[in-house]
């Protein structure tokens, strides 16, 4: 799909509300490089921006009503009023926006009255590239907007974070929103969870990455992230620090003893993940993308058998694209038990290339996974004012 340009989506506009939008802003999805879990042990994660977006245009609403539409859904939703509550059924992606609303209060920012307010997106929803994140961010630069207002990337990713856990009830870390708030075409986003402290570190602009989205979910998912998480926190705490990205892995290796089989390969994975995690800026930093490469595909061989988050599909997907010539490394890429791995690739790695990896990968009438393909982009920004 080609991007809609700013004409396209004020005439959308124009159509759904009878009037032109005083503002459109758009802010990118993104894929989590690499630092698996490692978020909430205190660790670091690189996030890549990437060129698949969330545009969101509003203008004020003179009656104090709430009017919000999306390209993707059937029709305008209208409310007099706050609701105050989480909408449920079809018009449920419609917390998301109220929530960054309701969360500009939380904030101590203004708050315009009441809005009309489009969302046009290219980013496929629940595909692990946090369209959610993209559309609280761009809904509060646009909002914001209207009444005058602005603010900074590290004060934006906080608040689309507060909107989706207290709106929409997703306790997800920083990772979704300080990525697509501080991402740059060219540089990948390096986030110190336990700040979070935001840097960046150069990342070749037209290096590609491919997402070879299984479209799978496993159906215990969330008593499985549950799991791990308190797997991670007892380990831990048997080895006598607060969170394991406090270990080195030389630290971790005379300690192991203390833990339980099943522990000690967590805390491995944990704390090798944050050590990989450095070690890929390092490489960045160098321009070793064969390195690079390398520590991609160890972070998954660490999920596959040590985190054991990894599914057969994933791990099908990664040993088609680990010996394929163009392919530098893969990995899955999100929270695991389905989803999508990301590959990094030379340039001479073509949508032929991919495809042909996707077949091979399910035979039909097995469903081919989703081809994606990807380059690191700019952050969530005011793209035009009327
Ligand atoms: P992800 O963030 O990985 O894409 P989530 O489940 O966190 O997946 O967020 C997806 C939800 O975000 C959708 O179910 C919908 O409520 C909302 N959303 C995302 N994109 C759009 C869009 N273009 N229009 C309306 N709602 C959207
Ligand atoms: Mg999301």
């Amino acid at each position: 799909m080609r991007p809609p340009t700013t004409q396209e989506i004020s005439a959308l506009f124009q159509r759904t509300y009878g009037h032109a939008p005083t503002v459109i802003a758009r802010a990118p999805g993104r894929v989590e490089f690499i630092g698996n879990h490692t978020d909430y042990n205190g660790g670091a994660v690189l996030g890549a921006a990437i060129d698949r977006y969330v545009w969101v245009a509003a203008a004020p609403n003179p009656a104090g009503r709430f009017r919000l539409f999306s390209a993707s859904g059937p029709s305008v939703l209208e409310l007099p009023a706050d609701p105050g509550t989480r909408i449920t059924g079809s018009g449920s992606w419609a917390n998301y926006p109220l929530g960054v609303w309701r969360s500009l209060k939380d904030f101590n920012l203004p708050q315009p009255a009441g809005f009309d307010l489009l969302v046009v997106s290219d980013l496929p929803s629940g595909a692990g590239l946090s369209s959610s994140a993209a559309l609280e961010l761009a809904t509060a630069l646009a909002l914001l907007a209207l009444v005058g207002g602005t603010l900074e990337a590290g004060r934006l990713a906080a608040l689309g974070r507060h909107a989706e856990n207290k709106y929409v009830g997703v306790p997800c870390g920083i990772l979704d929103q300080g990525t697509s708030a501080h991402g740059r075409a060219g540089q990948l986003v390096h986030i110190d969870c336990r700040g979070p402290v935001f840097s960046r570190v150069p990342f070749p602009a037209s290096a590609p990455l491919w997402i070879f989205n299984t479209r799978e979910k496993h159906a215990l998912i969330d008593g499985l992230y549950a799991t791990r998480h308190r797997e991670c926190l007892d380990a831990a705490q048997a080895l006598g620090v607060a969170l394991l990205a406090d270990l080195t892995p030389a630290q971790l290796a005379s300690r192991e003893k203390k833990l339980t089989p099943v522990l000690a390969k967590r805390a491995r994975h944990i704390v090798e993940e944050n050590a990989r995690v450095h070690d890929t800026a390092d490489a960045l930093q160098r321009g070793d993308l064969a390195m690079v490469g390398r520590l991609l595909t160890a972070s998954h061989r660490s999920s596959q058998h040590l985190f054991e988050n990894s599914t057969p599909a994933l791990d099908a997907l990664v040993n088609l694209l680990e010996p394929h010539p163009a392919v530098l490394g893969a990995r899955l890429t999100g929270g695991g038990f389905g989803g999508a791995v990301m590959a990094l690739t030379r340039d001479i790695f073509t949508e032929q290339d991919a495809v042909e990896i996707a077949r091979r990968y399910a035979a039909p009438p097995a469903r081919p996974p989703e081809v994606i393909h990807l380059q690191s982009a700019d952050g969530a920004t005011v793209l035009w004012r009327g």
